[in-house]
C-alpha cells in the first residue's frame, strides 16, 4: 500500500532552509564522534549558525550502562529535506554507525532532523518535525538551550513550553559548554 506523502510549509529549492539537527552517540570516544561529526554537517550539509552545549543523558527507550552525549545545531543549506537525510546517513556511515534492525540501541552517531524550516513532512522516510521531539527530555533540553521561543508548528507551542509539560523527567546535564 502506497502512503500518503504530505509536505506543507515554505521550503523552496532556491533559498536557504534553516534545519535543525540532533547528534548523539553513547559508544567509544563520544565528544570526539560528536565534534567530527559537526565538522562534516558543516563542511558537507550547510553552515552551521548556532551548536547548543552537549549535553548528557541516559539511554532512552532501552536500558544501557553507557550514557549519551547530544548536540542541537542549527545550519542552513541549500539542500531539500531528502538531501539532508541522505548526507546525514553517509556521514553516519563515515563515522563508524552500522546498521542493525533494532530500534533503540547502543550507537556510535545518531543524527536526525528535528526541524525542517517550518514544514510537516511525512514520507516513507521521513517524518518531520521528528516525531519524539516532544518526548524527550534531552531533545527539548539541548533545544532550551538555543531556541527557546522556537515553536513547534504541529504543537504550535515553544520550545520552553514543550519542556515545561514535558512527562519525561529524566536527568540530564551539560556535560561541555
Ligand atoms: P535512526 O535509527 O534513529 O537513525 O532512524 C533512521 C530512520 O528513521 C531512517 O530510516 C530514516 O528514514 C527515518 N527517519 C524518519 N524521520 C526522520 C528524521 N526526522 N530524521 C532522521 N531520520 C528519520
Amino acid at each position: 500500500m502506497k502512503r500518503i506523502i504530505v509536505i506543507l510549509g515554505t521550503s523552496k529549492t532556491d533559498s536557504m532552509n534553516r534545519v535543525i539537527l540532533l547528534t548523539g552517540g553513547n559508544i567509544a570516544d563520544r565528544r570526539s564522534i560528536l565534534d567530527k561529526a559537526r565538522h562534516a554537517i558543516d563542511t558537507q550539509i550547510g553552515s552551521i549558525i548556532k551548536a547548543s552545549p552537549i549535553i548528557e543523558s541516559k539511554a532512552w527507550g532501552f536500558d544501557s550502562d553507557q550514557a549519551f552525549l547530544n548536540q542541537v545545531l542549527l545550519i542552513e543549506t541549500i539542500d531539500i529535506a531528502i538531501e539532508v537525510l541522505n548526507k546525514i546517513q553517509l556521514i553516519e556511515l563515515e563515522l563508524g554507525r552500522t546498521r542493525k534492525s533494532t530500534q533503540w540501541m547502543s550507537r556510535m552517531i545518531d543524527i536526525d532532523i528535528l526541524f525542517f524550516n517550518d514544514d510537516i513532512i511525512q514520507t516513507e522516510r521521513l517524518t518531520i518535525p521528528h516525531m519524539h521531539i516532544k518526548d524527550r527530555r534531552f531533545t527539548l533540553y539541548g533545544l532550551s538551550l538555543i531556541l527557546p521561543r522556537l515553536k513547534h508548528p504541529v504543537y504550535h507551542k515553544t520550545i520552553k513550553e514543550l519542556l515545561n509539560t514535558c512527562e519525561d523527567q529524566s536527568e540530564v546535564e551539560v556535560y561541555f559548554a
